[in-house]
C-alpha cells in the first residue's frame, strides 16, 4: 500500500479512539511506522521524539530486544491458556508474584485484565461483592474526583470526571458521584498545600455525610491526575485521603495506570505518601505497550470479604478470556527486569530532576500560566493571559495548533483542549535526548 491509499483507506474504515468521526474523515491520520529509542517515524519519513511515551505507557522506550525476544519465546511455547477455573501458566503466575513484591505493603493478590479500563471496571465488580458478601449491601456509592480519569468502559467512564467522556453516554450513572480536584493553579481556596489538602478532605466527608456513611462503599483516586491535566496534588494529600477513608470506612482505591512503574520517580506513585490503598488499579508500564494487560491488586480485607462469603463454594462469575495472558506476561516479566536489574527505573528518577529544571526554567514564558511536575511526568498549562489565568478562545482550536506546532518542531506531547501540554517521555531516556526534548519544547 502506497502512504496515500494507507490515509486514505483509514479515513474510510478505522474508527480512532477520542476521536470526532466526521473531523477525523477530513484531517487524516499521521500514520506511524517505526520506534527506536526515544523516536518515532512515521509514513512521511518523520523522524520525531516521543515526548509522551505513546499514550504514557512505553516506559522503558521502542525497541528493546529483550522484550521482543521474551514475547516470541513466550509464543513458541505456549501462546495461550486460559486462567480460567483451575488452569494457570508459569508467566502470569510469576509475574503475580512479583508484583505483590513491587507494590505496597499488602496488595498481595492480582486479577489480570487487558487494560486500565477493564482494571478499574473489575476493581468496581469485586468492590460491590465485597460489600454483599461482608453483609453491607447498602454500601454501594462511590465517589471520584473532578478531572480524574478511570477509563471507557461503561461503568468506569461515570467515575472519570472529564466532561468530554460523560457527553451522549448517559454516565455518571446515579451512584457515581464526584467531588473538587486538588488543582492548585485554579482552586477556590488558593494556592496553599494545606489550604488545598484541608479542602479536599472537606469535600470528601461532606460528600459521604450526604450520602451516608452506611451507603458509601469507596474512594477512587490517581494519585496524580493524569488525563485530567497532570495535576500533581500537594504532598501530604493521599495520606490524608488514606486516613479519612480509614475513618469512614470505605475503601481506596488508587487508579495508578499512569502513575505506576516509574513514572513519578519511585515504582508507584503511592510510594511518595507511604500510602497503601485496599485496590490498586495498573496497566500501561506494566508491559511498557509491547502488549496490553492490566491488573487490579487487593489486600487481603477485601480478597477474604469475597473469598470467604455465603455464596463461597460457587464460582466468582467475572472473568475475561485473555486474563493472564502468557505472552504478555511474558512480556511483563521482562519489563520488570528492566525497570528493577537493568537500571530503568533509577534512569528515570535522575533524569525526572532534569525535566523538573528544565520545566521551571520555562516558567517565565508569556505563554506558561502553570508549570507542573513530578518525575518523568509533567504539564505546561498555557494561558491566554498570565494575570486573569483565562484560557484560550475556544474557537482557537488551540490543541490541534499545539499538536501541530509540536510536530513541525518534531516532538510528539499531548496537546489537551484547554491548551496544557502533557509530558511523559520514556523514563529509559537519556542525558541528550532529554535536552533535545527540552529545545525542541521551547
Ligand atoms: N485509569 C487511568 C488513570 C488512566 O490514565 C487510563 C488510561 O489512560 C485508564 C484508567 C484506562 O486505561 P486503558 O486505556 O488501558 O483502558
Amino acid at each position: 500500500m502506497t502512504a496515500n491509499s494507507l490515509v486514505e483507506s483509514d479515513r474510510t474504515h478505522l474508527i480512532h479512539p477520542v476521536t470526532a468521526f466526521r473531523t477525523h474523515e477530513k484531517r487524516g491520520a499521521t500514520v506511524l511506522t517505526e520506534g527506536k529509542g526515544m523516536y518515532l517515524s512515521d509514513i512521511e519519513g518523520n523522524r520525531l521524539l516521543d515526548a509522551f511515551a505513546g499514550l504514557w505507557c512505553v516506559n522503558v522506550g521502542y525497541g528493546q530486544e529483550s522484550i521482543v525476544e521474551a514475547a516470541a519465546e513466550q509464543m513458541r511455547r505456549l501462546p495461550y491458556a486460559t486462567g480460567y477455573f483451575h488452569y494457570a501458566n508459569e508467566p502470569a503466575i510469576r509475574l503475580a508474584e512479583r508484583l505483590a513484591e513491587l507494590s505496597p505493603p499488602g496488595l498481595d493478590r492480582v486479577y489480570f485484565t487487558l487494560g486500565g479500563s477493564d482494571a478499574v471496571d473489575s476493581a468496581i465488580r469485586f468492590i460491590v461483592h465485597y460489600f454483599n458478601a461482608t453483609g453491607r449491601p447498602a454500601k454501594k456509592q462511590m465517589i471520584a474526583l473532578d478531572k480524574g480519569y478511570h477509563g471507557s468502559s461503561t461503568t468506569g467512564a461515570g467515575l472519570t470526571g472529564l466532561p468530554a467522556f460523560h457527553r451522549q453516554f448517559d454516565v455518571p450513572h446515579a451512584w457515581q458521584h464526584h467531588i473538587p480536584a486538588p488543582y492548585a493553579y485554579r482552586s477556590p481556596v488558593g494556592s496553599d498545600p494545606q489550604a488545598i489538602i484541608d479542602h479536599s478532605v472537606a469535600q470528601l466527608r461532606a460528600k459521604v455525610e450526604e450520602l451516608g456513611a452506611g451507603n458509601v462503599a469507596a474512594f477512587f483516586a490517581e494519585p496524580v491526575q493524569g488525563s485530567g491535566g497532570v495535576i500533581v496534588p500537594p504532598k501530604g494529600w493521599l495520606k490524608a485521603m488514606r486516613a479519612l477513608c480509614d475513618e469512614l470506612d470505605i475503601l481506596l482505591v488508587v487508579d495508578e495506570v499512569i502513575t505506576g512503574f516509574g513514572r513519578t520517580g519511585p515504582m508507584f506513585g503511592c510510594e511518595h505518601e507511604g500510602v497503601s490503598p485496599d485496590l490498586m488499579t495498573v496497566a500501561k508500564g506494566l508491559t511498557s505497550g509491547y502488549a496490553p494487560m492490566g491488573a487490579v491488586l487487593m489486600n487481603d480485607k477485601v480478597y477474604a470479604g469475597i473469598a470467604d462469603g455465603p455464596d463461597n463454594h460457587l464460582p466468582i462469575g467475572h472473568g475475561f478470556t485473555y486474563s493472564g495472558h502468557p505472552v504478555s506476561a511474558a512480556v511483563g516479566l521482562e519489563v520488570m527486569r528492566l525497570y528493577t536489574e537493568g537500571g530503568i527505573l533509577g534512569n528515570g528518577q535522575v533524569r525526572g530532576v532534569r525535566l523538573g529544571e528544565g520545566l521551571a526554567a520555562l516558567a517565565d514564558h508569556p505563554l506558561v500560566g502553570d508549570v507542573r511536575h513530578t518525575g518523568m511526568l509533567a504539564a505546561l498549562e498555557l494561558v491566554a493571559d498570565k494575570r486573569t489565568k483565562a484560557r484560550f478562545d475556544g474557537a482557537l482550536d488551540i490543541s490541534n495548533r499545539l499538536a501541530t506546532a509540536g510536530y513541525r518542531n518534531g516532538i510528539i506531547f499531548r496537546a489537551f483542549a484547554d491548551g496544557t501540554i502533557g509530558l511523559a517521555p520514556a523514563i529509559s531516556c537519556d542525558a541528550d535526548d532529554m535536552e533535545v526534548l527540552l529545545a525542541r519544547l521551547r
